[in-house]
């Protein structure tokens, strides 16, 4: 097989990197060692990264248009799931063999689309070619008011309710479909799972709109099982969320009735990118509003309970039943 087109490293920054710096002082265009970032005064910086590897996080052989826009919305729920601004952000590209000019032409072109869809810039990272896997990390920076309190995952209480935006398990009834799975489900329903899968809406203006209503808060990556999970854990309470109030699509609600076996996929499967929160029971109101606001669905699903040493998450079914579930979330081992 003949070898694809690639151009050289610095080819590579100068023309297709470079661009996506404008608008970004301290990048120096990418041209020097690093950046130099000043925050605006009273503002503080939130910083997280998120790694996506082919074959693991995206399959062997992906589209651009299959990597890019989850790269950078991985990145900035993280920074929404803490009631962030986004502002920018580094990218460490390590490009496998299959990977050639066009590929990244089209990568670049689409991750200047989602800077301009979530206002962020890139301000450096670095380039490298790899025999194995591509991989592709992006650190991403925010801020928050130097007086504000970040939502942290730790300030759940006994007696609060738990809240979760947008809709619960697309993006696993996505990767099914992606990986050929639901054959049964209507094409248009199979592209919009497809499409929430690869393109998910990270929560950014209702994170900064919780800041000091929600008491914990989380972007829903693993699975909302293991999620709750992660905040009950850190804020040393427990939870019960009632599955019928959990909302769905109508696109996984079909194709939920046409296998009722998918209700754990949709529970535990991961990769939404929503936001799932706890606040006291009364803040409803002021929540409501604040989702009315923005024209984001926001549902009240369950409720903190205090620490019994059981189950950190317990979801009682249609009939009051508890469920139980073979996993509780997406982990790589
Ligand atoms: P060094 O050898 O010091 O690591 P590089 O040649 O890798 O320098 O990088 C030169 C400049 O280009 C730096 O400002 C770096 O941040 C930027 N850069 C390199 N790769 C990327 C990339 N994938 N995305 C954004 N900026 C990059
Ligand atoms: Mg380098």
């Amino acid at each position: 097989m003949e070898k694809p087109k690639r151009s050289g490293e610095f080819e590579i920054i100068r023309r297709l990197f470079a661009p996506l710096a404008e608008g970004m002082p301290g990048a120096f265009d990418l041209t020097d060692d690093a950046a130099v970032l000043d925050p605006a005064p009273g503002e503080r910086l939130i910083v997280t990264a998120d790694c996506l590897v082919e074959g693991v996080h995206f399959p062997a052989g992906a589209a651009p248009d299959e990597v890019a826009p989850k790269l950078i919305r991985v990145n900035i729920s993280d920074l929404a799931a803490m009631g962030a601004k986004p502002w920018a952000y580094t990218l460490t590209t390590a490009f496998g063999p299959a990977v050639d000019d066009p590929w990244i032409e089209r990568f670049a072109a689409v991750l200047g689309e989602e800077q301009k869809t979530w206002g962020i810039g890139l301000i450096g990272g670095d380039t490298v070619a790899t025999p194995g896997p591509s991989t592709f990390t992006v650190t991403a920076l925010g801020t928050i008011g130097a007086k504000q309190n970040p939502l942290r995952r730790n300030g759940a209480c006994p007696g609060e309710r738990v809240w979760v935006s947008g809709t619960v398990g697309d993006g696993a009834l996505g990767l099914k479909a992606v990986r050929g799975g639901l054959s049964y489900v209507d094409d248009a329903d199979r592209q919009y799972l497809i499409e929430r899968y690869h393109r998910p809406t990270p929560r950014m203006a209702l994170g900064c709109a919780l800041l000091g209503v929600a008491t914990a808060a989380i972007d829903v990556s693993d699975g909302l099982v293991a999620d709750l999970g992660h905040i009950c854990e850190t804020s040393g309470v427990e939870a019960m969320v009632a599955q019928v109030s959990v909302p769905l699509s109508q696109a996984a609600r079909s194709a939920r009735d046409k296998d009722p076996a998918l209700t754990e996929s949709i529970l535990t499967g991961g990769d939404d990118y929503e936001l799932l929160f706890t606040a006291p029971s009364s803040a409803e109101g002021r929540i409501q509003e604040i989702g009315g606001d923005l024209g984001v669905q926001v549902t009240e699903i369950g409720v903190v309970v205090a620490s019994s040493g059981g189950a950190p998450v317990r979801v009682k079914g249609p009939g009051g039943r508890e469920l139980s579930f073979s996993r509780t979330g997406y982990t790589h081992s």
